[in-house]
Order: C-alpha cells, then structure tokens, then sequence
C-alpha cells in the first residue's frame, strides 16, 4: 500500500514504486513495462548514483558490490556529473526499478529510474531520459 498522508509518499513493498512510477509518468511518458533491478548475484538493493541534466544512473550492489549501468547509462557516464542519489532520512540503499515508456512501434521512448528506501519506503524518481533511437531491444532487460 502506498502511503500519501506525509510530505513524501511511501511504499512497504516493490509493487508499490511500481504504482508510483505509474503516477508519476501518466501525464508525460505513461510507463509500460516496470522492470526490477536485480543484481547478477541476486541481490536487489543498491546504492545509485544519478546525473538528471545528462540523463543517466548506474546502481552499485549493496550486497557484491558490482557496478552496472542502468538502460543505456554506460554511453553517457563519461560526460556526467553524477550524483549520489539519498532518501530525505538520510538512507541510500534503495530498491530500484526501471519504467520503460514505449512508442507505437515497440521502441523505448522514456526511461524513468524510480527508487523506494529500504529504511523509510519513500518513493522516488530521481532521473529519466529521453531515448531516441531504434533498435532498443537491449534496453527492455538493462534494469
Ligand atoms: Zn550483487
Ligand atoms: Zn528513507
């Protein structure tokens, strides 16, 4: 259940950015499909750095520590200033999701990167980009 009574709204579980991300996106680049961020090593919370003017974001995995890109995040990083991205309550462990809004014909047209606090469940959308080119294939899976 999403909780929009305080100053932020919060979530107790994935499903509930998923609903936000849906809300947050509806009026400008409604989300198809929400993709979980999932850790090779299974772990699925992690630390993010994001740029929002250049429009990228890697995740760190708390658990392994491995680093990956988010989307195509990777052809960007050497041009971003990224920063890292922290809840109102001072946590920056998030389980993070990806919203893909797509065209007509199928292509990725918007990527929205959501978080929810592990500590405090507040939602978040701390970076989205533009994707403007064909095929985007690879960017349905790259959470
Ligand atoms: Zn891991
Ligand atoms: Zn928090």
């Amino acid at each position: 259940m999403i909780d929009k009574s305080g100053e932020w709204w919060t979530g107790s579980a994935f499903d509930d950015l998923v609903t936000y991300l849906r809300e947050v996106t509806a009026d400008s680049h409604p989300a198809g499909p929400v993709v979980q961020s999932t850790c090779e090593c299974g772990g699925r919370l992690f630390t993010l750095e994001a740029d929002a003017d250049e429009g990228c974001a890697r995740r760190t995995c708390t658990s392994c520590g491995r680093v990956a890109p988010i989307a195509d995040s990777a052809e960007y990083w050497d041009d971003a200033e990224p920063e890292a991205v922290q809840c109102p309550c001072g946590e920056d462990a998030f389980e993070t999701g990806v919203a893909i809004a797509l065209r007509e014909d199928g292509d990725v047209r918007w990527i929205t990167v959501g978080v929810r606090c592990v500590a405090c469940g507040v939602l978040g959308a701390p970076v989205d980009w533009k994707i403007d080119y064909s095929p985007t294939d690879h960017l349905l899976t790259a959470a």
